[in-house]
């Protein structure tokens, strides 16, 4: 069956990512970007703790080379040109698990323009 040769790919993937605080796309893995979404690799990542993270989101739970520390709550995340967009805020306010785990979604669903 289709659907459960899907669910074990995610689980063989591991895969995972977070809606932006801003526009509620997921952060993108390099390996799910095209030309029109792009700037969604790029990440500005706020911790509980308040560290702040840039850089690339490698689609695994790193940006830059930093690991994300999520395991006891979930980061505040941004895509680089939304943070910058809304003014680079430093609170923290955790973001939502991605539905499609920044990976798994159709075709044009995140076809969004740059917003800067
Ligand atoms: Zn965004």
């Amino acid at each position: 069956m289709l659907v459960s040769r899907l669910s074990e790919k995610r689980i063989t993937m591991g895969f995972f990512s977070w809606d932006c605080k801003e526009c509620d796309h997921p952060l993108l893995s390099p390996y799910s970007t095209n030309s029109i979404n792009g700037w969604m690799n790029s990440a500005v990542v706020i911790e509980s703790n308040g560290s702040i993270l840039k850089g690339s989101y490698d689609g695994y739970g790193r940006v830059g080379m930093e690991e994300i520390s999520w395991e006891d709550s979930e980061p505040c995340c941004y895509h680089e040109a939304c943070w910058e967009k809304a003014g680079k805020p430093t609170e923290y306010r955790p973001s939502t698990p991605s539905s499609d785990q920044g990976f798994f979604f159709d075709e044009g669903a995140h076809n969004m323009e740059a917003p800067l």
